[in-house]
């Protein structure tokens, strides 16, 4: 088993059931999330009768790096990483200057099959545990601070809809904001869905200070069910509100992604399109030119389109970013995961 599936509440059950002192697993717990230890044998705070039993059933490193690639500009990176039961999924680490964000996957290939996606494009193998959403962001983490540096973000943006393993991902955020273990800030993650309405309500009520993004794509059903099968259970209409739900519970920003596709949903008409669909709502729009995978024929908007686009929003009241493309040499660019 993995140390990072268990809290510290359950990691001093657990000492104590084994007679050691509580803190023993404060210990453990300082050992891992601060230190990052990487072996058993450097917890050498601990007895050794601990550290052995400790080692014999849990594993500080439950993922096997299996491969990894770094883009030509040497600033994106992918690894892929066997699970203990075989099933395989890739994180990417993406360097901008001093700043290091960490894309994570939460499920190990994904059920909403959205066309451009190469991850939707391997279907469903299963959820991710807490321990292994958690360990890519260990795994990465101690890298970087041999490097001497940080993780200054993460999103939950790889393989898998989070919101489709709710609890999971939510342990893991969790477990990786402790103050007394890893302390990310909470602010620093951000979720990324298709936009599950149910999902975003519970989110809302939950009054995280997690950022969420929702994948949008297009203004009309017709076009965002082509792209996002998942629209046809839940439309726009009730993601749209599940969002105007969320910004009032929680006063937060949403940013609305939007993969820019050369004639579908590129064009300043879906521009104002969305711009009315978006109204009065606090957000902003991530627009990116999309990420080419084996499975879909769609190309991406030129840098020329994609500005006109942003233009007709932002003229129409809505900030709007044309964000850079990243890591497409090595396919580590959103929505082109997949094993
Ligand atoms: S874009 Fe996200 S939700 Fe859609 S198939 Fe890919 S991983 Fe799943």
């Amino acid at each position: 088993m993995s140390i990072y599936d268990l809290d510290l509440s359950s990691l001093e059950e657990l000492v104590t059931s084994w007679d050691a002192p509580a803190y023993r697993a404060k210990q453990i717990w300082e050992g891992v999330y601060q230190h990052l230890y990487a072996s058993w044998d450097e917890f050498t705070n601990l007895p050794t009768s601990l550290r052995v039993r400790m080692a014999s059933e849990f594993s500080v490193e439950p993922l096997e790096p299996v491969a990894r690639l770094e883009s030509s500009d040497g600033q994106t990176q992918k690894t892929a990483f066997r699970l203990e039961d075989g099933q395989q999924i890739e994180t990417v680490a993406m360097r901008y200057a001093r700043r290091v964000t960490l894309c994570i996957s939460s499920q190990a290939g994904c059920a909403m099959g959205c066309v451009f996606c190469a991850t939707g494009q391997m279907g469903f193998r299963r959820h991710l545990s807490s321990g292994e959403i958690v360990a890519q962001v260990l795994h990465f983490a101690r890298e970087l601070k041999l490097k001497e540096l940080k993780l200054t973000n993460i999103v939950v943006m790889g393989m898998g809809e989070p919101f489709h393993n709710y609890g999971n991902t939510m342990q893991a955020i969790d477990r990786l904001n402790d103050r007394a273990g890893f302390g990310f800030g909470a602010r620093r993650f951000t979720i990324s869905t298709v936009g599950l309405p149910d999902m975003i309500r519970r989110f809302a009520d939950e009054k995280r200070q997690v950022n969420l993004a929702i994948s949008l794509h297009a203004a009309d059903d017709k076009t965002r069910s082509s792209m996002l099968p998942v629209n046809r259970k839940y439309d726009l209409e009730q993601v749209l509100a599940a969002c105007k739900y969320y910004v009032a519970q929680t006063g937060r920003r949403i940013t609305f992604e939007w993969a820019l596709i050369d004639g579908l949903n590129d064009s300043v008409e879906q521009a104002r399109a969305l711009a009315a669909r978006l109204r009065g709502l606090l957000c902003h729009v991530n627009a990116i030119p999309l990420n080419p995978t084996t499975g879909y024929s769609g190309k991406a908007t030129s840098r020329e389109r994609a500005l006109l686009f942003k233009n007709e929003l932002e003229r129409a009241g809505i900030p709007c970013t044309v964000r850079l493309r990243r890591g497409i040499d090595i396919a580590a660019g959103c929505g082109q995961l997949a094993v």
